[in-house]
């Protein structure tokens, strides 16, 4: 049967659906409802505190409206269930109050967050509009969700077949359901068991095609060869005993790590992890400089002009006395030194270049390059770093990040990666005091930075918006510049974001460096390698908008000496997502912070889109689904090797995906 045969798919629904590529039947079915609504009402009595719950009610009261900010208002009234009376807040829903008259009956939901006399509420409807049951919600653009489950259940109506894709071993020993019924129970579920039972088979099927694709990358990886590196021990010995600190054992180790993958006549590709701070950069130099008594070159490549001026200044205070050459390309040189600069690199001459994207240009070209370093590897894409690499014959890859997950996560992650992980710090640096508040309570990080400018110190305000927007709710640069300026008269506060041109972002900074402004009001521009350990406090608007791992690297600009330092993370409504941002208050531990993440948001969310090699799973989850990933990860290599049908269907298919994507 064809798409437009199905009653409920007009001309328009066909077209809408079209642009979506859902083309067929098929198509339709494993469209998949990006989630449920478990529609379900609570009892009163079972009221628990800061817990999401469901409650019919009637209104007692006319709703006030409050102006909180621009684009931020509040509803208040008085609610009551049997005797019990308590008090209803929702954000955002001014439209309501007309239809919110004394005794009405409603159906709301949200938490009740500190007390029993306050409920603030995510969510209301009209308790006539409220159906009890579980609802898919397909979250689809232009369709509405009616319409969705109308052509939905239109299909599942008629005989459709789907093609199974799990091998029938596979389906036996784990006594997997037929896809055809697992279809039904997605789209149709009676119950949350139903819904479990069919999520189970499909998280499996994610983990089985990943853990396929991961096999084969390794076994084609496997035949890369690289020139093994011959350094000097005896000079990167001297070198190590003259520094002005001890390593830690976890840069030891890594040191060594690195050193025994240049000895191996296999390329090195290793993802070298560790908090900000943890001080990767110094185990970076070290292989650098060990790579060059070897006789070959260096480049680093760091995201952002802020960065590369940084490694480049690292690089040069440690290196300089060593007599190693080190030059810095960025877009903003003139042409002349930029030629000068080519040729050296060219001849030989420079030892170790450092710069940005312009490092990827095609008139770069090296003498001998033997190592690139790859910081914050997750803001490059795959073809950036095959550029980069093809400059080299096969150059041992070091890839270093700031969002570091478990060791074992990581290695099946990333491929064909080899990890180092750096987890103790080498200084004993300052917890950062983080406390999510909401809007309204603003004050009180107010009254912080007041103590804080008291004691000469500085302070950041993130927002995730560069100027006001029609359409989007959040605070921007320019708002909270607005509102900081009027509150904090003697402080003198700047602003900072992604839209000024390199030599006005490095005034600015210069600025707040030597203390000549107080506040710098600022988007995540300032989310890596800017340092004034001078700043203590951190205010980030809209937190929620933001991922954890990035306001762990943002929260990183403070507390970089001995001085106490805040975070405080404002938040609309406090009772959405507060969850995810309550983390942030208990722990500073990137590996903790980002496993989380990376169970409640998924791979693609956490590392960025350009790491095209991780899938963004619909099912599965990395962290939580930790057994059936390993089993589906084991089973990938007995898929590989069988030869049924659906085998070689499924090892072909991505072995053909991986042949249009550039070995890493
Ligand atoms: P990362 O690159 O991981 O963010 P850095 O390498 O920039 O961290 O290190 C942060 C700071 O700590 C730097 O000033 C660095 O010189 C210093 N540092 C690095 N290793 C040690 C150590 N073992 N002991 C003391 N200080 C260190
Ligand atoms: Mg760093």
């Amino acid at each position: 049967m064809l798409l437009k045969e199905i009653s409920g798919v007009g001309k328009t629904t066909l077209s809408k659906l079209n642009a979506l590529n859902i083309t067929s039947i098929e198509d339709v079915l494993l469209c998949f409802p990006k989630k449920y609504e478990i529609n379900k009402l609570d009892d009163i009595s079972s009221r628990k505190i800061n817990t999401q719950m469901m409650f019919s009610c009637q209104v007692i009261s006319k709703p006030k409206l409050f102006y909180i900010r621009k684009r931020l208002t509040k509803l208040s009234f008085q609610c009551e269930i049997n005797t019990f009376k308590f008090q209803v807040s929702i954000f955002n829903r001014e439209f309501l109050s007309h239809s919110l008259n004394v005794g009405v009956f409603i159906v709301v939901s949200g938490k009740f967050l500190k007390n029993f006399n306050n409920f603030t509420a995510s969510n209301l409807v009209l308790l006539e509009n409220f159906k009890e049951g579980i609802k898919p919600i397909y979250g689809i653009n232009d369709i509405t969700e009616h319409r969705m489950t109308t052509i939905v259940s239109n299909i599942l109506q008629n005989d459709y077949n789907i093609d199974d894709n799990i091998p029938e071993f596979i389906k036996n020993e784990q006594q997997f359901s037929n896809i055809n019924k697992i279809i039904t129970s997605i789209h149709q579920p009676k119950s949350l068991d139903e819904i479990q039972n069919a999520k189970k088979r499909l998280i499996y099927e994610e983990f089985l095609r990943f853990g396929i694709r991961i096999e084969l990358i390794k076994k084609l990886n496997s035949r890369i060869t690289s020139p093994k590196k011959n350094y000097d021990i005896n000079i990167i010995r001297n070198f190590i005993k003259k520094l002005p600190f001890e390593l830690t054992n976890d840069q030891k180790q890594a040191t060594n790590e690195i050193f025994l993958d240049f000895k191996k006549s296999t390329r090195m590709n290793r993802l070298l992890q560790g908090d900000v701070g943890s001080g990767k950069t110094i185990v970076s130099v070290i292989a650098a400089y060990a790579i060059i008594t070897a006789k070959y070159q260096v480049a680093i490549l760091a995201p952002t002009l802020v960065l590369a001026n940084q490694h480049y200044a690292t690089f040069k205070k440690f290196l300089d006395s060593e007599n190693i050459q080190v030059e810095l390309l960025t877009s903003d040189i003139t042409a002349h030194s930029r030629r000068n600069i080519l040729n050296n690199v060219k001849s030989g001459k420079t030892n170790i270049i450092i710069g940005t994207h312009s490092l990827l240009q095609g008139d770069i070209v090296f003498n001998n390059l033997g190592f690139v370093v790859i910081d914050e590897q997750q803001r490059f894409g795959v073809e950036q770093r095959r550029i980069i690499r093809e400059k080299g014959i096969n150059p041992d890859i070091l890839m270093m990040t700031a969002t570091p997950i478990p060791r074992t996560l990581a290695i099946s992650l990333f491929e064909n990666t080899d990890v180092s992980s750096i987890k103790e710090k080498p200084s004993n640096r300052q917890n950062i005091r983080t406390e999510v508040i909401g809007f309204e309570d603003l004050e009180k990080a107010y009254k912080t930075i007041e103590d804080e400018l008291n004691k000469s110190h500085q302070v950041y305000v993130i927002c995730p918006l560069i100027e006001e927007s029609e359409t989007k709710t959040a605070v921007s640069v320019e708002e909270a510049y607005k509102m900081i300026v009027k509150r904090f008269i003697t402080a003198k506060s700047d602003i900072l974001h992604g839209k000024l041109n390199d030599s006005e972002k490095t005034l600015i900074l210069n600025q707040f460096l030597s203390n000549k402004t107080q506040i710098l009001v600022s988007t995540t521009v300032v989310e890596v390698g800017v340092n004034v350990p001078n700043a203590t406090t951190m205010v980030i608007f809209n937190a929620n908008s933001f991922g954890l791992a990035q306001i762990h690297q943002l929260r990183g600009r403070v507390g970089r000496n001995d001085l106490a330092a805040y975070c405080y993370l404002v938040v609309d409504n406090i009772s959405d997502e507060n969850d995810r941002l309550n983390i942030l208050e208990k722990t500073n531990d990137g590996f903790e912070i980002s496993e989380y993440d990376l169970a409640t948001r998924g791979p693609g969310e956490v590392f960025g889109k350009t790491q095209s090699g991780i899938p963004n799973f619909k099912f599965a989850n990395l962290i939580n689904d930790v057994e059936v990933r390993e089993k589906a990860f084991l089973d990938a290599k007995r898929v590989i090797d069988s030869n049924d049908f659906i085998s070689r269907k499924l090892t072909n298919a991505c072995l053909k995906s991986i042949e249009s994507y550039n070995l890493d």
